[in-house]
């Protein structure tokens, strides 16, 4: 899921850069405090995310941005204020992952963007001799910067952070004179803004542990689902005497396990509910098709051998010999269908009600709420 949505998040705003270098700027002209104000909007939604990363990159964006008639009007290819400027954005993009703002990384952020901007006002004086350097085709150097962090994508798991490698583009884009500066800040905070959305809605709907959808985007889905629907709640057995026995980073892989065997169940949305505990609905299902699907999925888990990876990468930091054996777990199932008008907190407490029978009688089994 989270793959899927970074690939997302790198097409859509490659596509619209791209477009972008081709459309006639002038049919597209927007005012300086459209940018404004969509550059701000993306400043406090980065803000409220602690998105650091993209504060720092989008804020010389609002610099860059000041209409003409603001007394602090920059002039963004004053000498050094350019290549000073793929340095900062360099190191926003290297900070990518420590979040705490007392960060070394963090000061030298403050201080190239100081200098960034003191450059652009020319409030340095600079050497006539140094010159010639400030002119230097970075054109090559934009690129690898731009394209390495594409490379690099399957180690950034926050889509956030993607929102600060934008204004990186925007730099190989006026680099190559692809478009109107004002025209790529505009396009820059929009993608942006973009990938924040799809950030927040991350943090807010998918678990974090097992990268399927969480309580919140379940909720969500009962309160708008139709009538009849079908939920089952699923709960790992004896698992508190496994994490005792094996670790909770190998508990964390079964989780992690059962999270991908259950979101394979046949017509079933699945989520993690809290903890061990799962849930699958079935919008539109007759009661066999359903308790069917379920004993599948309950037969997979059983027959699954794990060979959990926390436990063969410690065994063989301690120099042990690694022993082939694999674990396996058992998960029980209760099933409830909503009735005429029934509310979803009620549907969950009865397909809880059906789970502890399921615990009752034996475990590894699936049982039907009246
Ligand atoms: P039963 O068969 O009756 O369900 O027994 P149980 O031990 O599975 O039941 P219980 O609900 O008492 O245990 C739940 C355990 O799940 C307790 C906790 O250690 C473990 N657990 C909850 N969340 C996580 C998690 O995110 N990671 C790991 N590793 N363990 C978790
Ligand atoms: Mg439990
Ligand atoms: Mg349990």
């Amino acid at each position: 899921m989270k793959l899927r949505l970074a690939i997302l998040n790198i097409a859509i705003p490659c596509i619209t850069l791209f477009i972008l270098g081709y459309l006639p700027a002038h049919e597209f002209f927007l005012p300086d405090y459209v940018s404004m104000a969509l550059i701000i909007f993306t400043l406090g939604r980065a803000f409220l995310l602690l998105q650091q990363q993209a504060v720092f990159s989008v804020l010389p964006m609002l610099l860059i941005s000041l209409p003409d008639s603001v007394p602090l009007n920059l002039d963004f290819f004053a000498p050094f204020a350019f290549p000073c400027f793929l340095l900062y954005l360099t190191v926003v993009n290297l900070q990518w992952g420590q979040r705490p703002w007392t960060h070394p990384l963090h000061i030298i952020n403050l201080i190239l963007l100081t200098l960034f901007v003191c450059l652009s006002l020319r409030l340095v004086p600079i050497p006539k001799e140094l010159l010639p350097f400030a002119y230097f085709s970075l054109d090559w150097v934009s690129v690898v910067l731009a394209t390495l962090p594409l490379v690099l994508v399957r180690f950034w798991g926050r889509i956030g952070r993607w929102a600060s490698y934008w204004p990186l583009l925007v730099v190989v884009a006026f680099n190559f004179k692809w478009a109107d500066d004002n025209y790529l800040i505009l396009w820059v905070s929009l993608a942006a803004l973009f990938t924040l959305t799809l950030d927040s809605y991350v943090m807010a709907f998918v678990d974090e542990l097992t990268g399927i959808l969480g309580r919140r985007a379940l909720e969500f889905k009962l309160k708008t689902l139709g009538k009849h629907y079908y939920l089952a709640m699923v709960d790992v057995d004896h698992f508190k005497k496994f994490n005792d026995t094996h670790g909770h980073q190998v508990g964390d892989d079964v989780l992690k396990m059962i999270a991908k065997l259950i979101s394979h169940t046949p017509r079933a949305y699945a989520y993690r509910y809290g903890g061990e505990e799962f849930c699958l609905v079935f919008a539109k299902s007759a009661q066999k098709e359903v308790v069917d699907a379920l004993d599948n999925t309950r037969r997979r888990i059983d027959e699954y051998a794990l060979y959990p990876k926390s436990l063969i990468r410690n065994k063989t930091k301690r120099g042990e010999k690694q022993k082939k054996k694999p674990l396996h777990v058992t998960a029980s199932f209760g099933v409830a269908q909503q009735g005429e008008s029934e509310g979803f907190e009620s549907v969950i407490a009865r397909a809880d009600k059906a789970l502890y029978k399921a615990k009752q009688s034996g475990r590894n089994c699936v049982s039907v709420a009246k």
